[in-house]
Parts: C-alpha cells; structure tokens; sequence
C-alpha cells in the first residue's frame, strides 16, 4: 500500500520559481511513488486574504493550471478545494479544543508570519485575527481529514507538523485511537532568492519570476536582476555568488553554467551579456510549461473537470474521517 502525502498551496497569486524549486517540482515526483492528495488552500488564504475574496477566487483555476502544467496528473494525483471539503472546517472546530491560546501564539512558524505581515496585523501583531492564529489547527484538519502519513514542507513549516502531531496525540488519548499521527517529509531544497537577492522569493515581496510570464515581462525582470556591485565596468572581474543572474543560470541549469562562472570570476563576461544569455535559457526552461499552460488557458472546462473530480474523491475521504471523529467525541447522533 501506498504512503498517503497531502500538501497545498495558496491561492494567493501564480505559481513562480520559489514554489517550483522549493515545493511544486518535488510533488511530481513524490506522485508516481505516493497516495498523493494537493490541496487548494483557499480557506487558508483567506486567513490573510479576508478582504479580497475576487483575488482567491480567481487564483484557485490559476494554480490548478500551473500545477497541471508542470506536470501534476490527474490520473495520479488528487488536486481539490480546500472549501469544497466542509468536514475540514468541522474538523477544526472540534481540535481548537485541544490546543491553547499560548501554544498557538508560540508556534515559531505563526510568529515569523505575524511580524512578516506587518501591514495586515499591525507592528506589534496587535491586529492579527483569531482565524490566522488558529491556521495551524486548520492544517491539523486538512491533514487528518485525508489521513495524510507523509507531508511535503520546508523547514520553516516543520512547527506546524508538530502542532498537528500534538493534536492527533491529545485527541487520540482523549477520544481514543482515531487519528493518524503524521510525519513531515522535509523538502530537500532551501529558499529561492529573489530577483532583488532577498532570500525569498515572494508574491509580495515583487522579486519572483512566475512559470507563466512572457518574453517582455521576463525580460524586463532578469535585465533588472542585481548583480555584484564592485563589477562596475563590463571587464571587471565578478564574484557570481554575489549575482543573481548566476544565481538562476544555476538554478535552471544552463548548460554553460561552469563557464559562466569561470569566465564570470576572470572579467570575460559582461552582465548585460550574461542576462541576454539567461533571458533565452529562462525561456527555453519555461516554454515546455508555457506550452502546457496555454493548452490548459484554452480549455478551462478540462481544468474544471479535473477540479471537481479531484474534490468529490477528497470529500468522500473526509467523510469518513468525519463519521470516525464524531464517534469517537460521542456526537454522532441518529446515525
Ligand atoms: P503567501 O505570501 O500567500 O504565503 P507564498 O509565496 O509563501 O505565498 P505558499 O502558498 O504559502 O506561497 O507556499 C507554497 C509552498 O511554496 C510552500 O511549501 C512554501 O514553503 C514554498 N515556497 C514559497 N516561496 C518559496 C521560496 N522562495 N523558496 C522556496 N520555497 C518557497
Ligand atoms: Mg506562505
């Protein structure tokens, strides 16, 4: 039998590079070897997202066409809605018993997004809402709902693994054996830097290049690329550890990648020329994905369908979590 892995993604905005190397491109290979379940968190999006409903929305068909066009099957894999699927919102209710206030406000995962998101929740986190302090418990519910045993995440997510193991435990010990402990399948890749050389790239942070930007926006964004800032003249020598541009010859694997270095670090090479050269690497990267997505942009019935397939197979599992649940905390009245 296949290990069950449940991981997500919100939709908050397209799917850039960060996502592609730090999470997505790892799910299409983690599905030819596991029970694999993506699901489209946009409950958890709206945790931040409250006040613009048309930007989750919209991204919702967005990601599901980015997912399928790096590769995701549907034949495989199971890509559904995080709201289409209720008994995750009831699971959550039900689990925000087991935890306190002080552990959630604890979780080193919730306190480096409060202080990140200054502007939503305030300088101090004086504004920061019931529902994202209580994500963690949510995620507790997406993972059990589908008795996920393996979940995809980077290192900063590991905490709210341990949250949701340490409300499996308090539930199981109270209710008795019901709920799957899960464990975390560590990502083997780091951050993305940004085209700014931020260490993340971020949706807001404006520094990401998207799977599914054209040649002008591409080109605009690597030209604007930082480069070493003592290589001023076009034959200065250049530390490429210093350099975006480098950084993402690299990171897609351009063939010339050790020459670039080399010549990079003796003054042979030019930045402009450099970025000309990674603009059409990029593109060649993107353009089997591209290809893809504009299969999918031209047939959204097809992407629909995968969508609600998807989810009535998710709702019928979290069906029968729920009925277990209810049995076990005693509420499964005229059954
Ligand atoms: P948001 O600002 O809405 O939280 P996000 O860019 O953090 O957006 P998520 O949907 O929260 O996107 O994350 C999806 C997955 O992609 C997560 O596993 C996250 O850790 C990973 N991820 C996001 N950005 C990067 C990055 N720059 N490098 C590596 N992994 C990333
Ligand atoms: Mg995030």
């Amino acid at each position: 039998m296949k290990k069950t892995i449940l991981t997500g993604i919100r939709p908050t905005g397209r799917i850039h590079l960060g996502h592609y190397f730090g999470a997505t491109k790892n799910w299409v290979e983690l599905q030819n070897d596991y029970n694999s379940f993506f699901e489209i968190a946009d409950v958890q999006a709206l945790t931040d997202n409250f006040d613009n409903p048309t930007k989750v929305r919209e991204n919702v068909r967005e990601i599901a066409i980015d997912l399928l066009s790096i590769g995701i099957n549907p034949e495989k894999s199971t890509i559904f809605i995080q709201s289409m699927i209720p008994e995750i919102a009831e699971l959550t209710v039900y689990y925000s018993n087991l935890v306190t206030m002080s552990r959630l406000y604890r979780n080193p995962t919730i306190k480096t997004e409060i202080a990140q998101k200054k502007a939503i929740f305030g300088n101090n986190g004086e504004s920061v809402t019931y529902g994202f302090v209580g994500y963690p418990v949510s995620q507790a519910a997406d993972i059990t709902a589908f008795k996920g045993e393996l979940i995809p995440v980077g290192e900063d997510q590991l905490p709210l693994i341990e949250q949701c193991r340490e409300i499996v435990r308090k539930f199981n010990s109270i209710y008795g054996e019901t709920l799957k402990e899960p464990e975390a399948y560590l990502s083997k890749t780091t951050r993305i830097k940004g085209l700014d050389g931020n260490e993340k790239m971020g949706k807001s942070l404006g520094n990401a290049i998207y799977l599914r930007d054209n040649e002008e926006v591409i080109t605009k964004k690597i030209m604007g690329a930082v480069t070493d800032p003592n290589k001023i003249k076009k034959d200065d020598p250049a530390e490429p550890s210093k350099c975006m541009v480098y950084y993402y010859h690299n990171l897609i694997n351009s063939k010339e990648k050790d020459l670039i270095c080399e010549e990079c670090k003796k003054g042979l090479r030019g930045c402009v020329q450099c970025k000309k050269e990674l603009i059409k690497n990029m593109l060649d990267f993107l353009s089997p994905i591209q290809e893809k997505a504009k299969y999918y942009e031209e047939h959204l019935d097809e992407v629909d369908n995968i969508l609600i397939k998807g989810t009535k197979k998710a709702q019928e599992i979290a069906k029968e979590t729920m009925k277990d649940v209810k049995k076990a905390i005693k509420i499964d009245y005229y059954n």
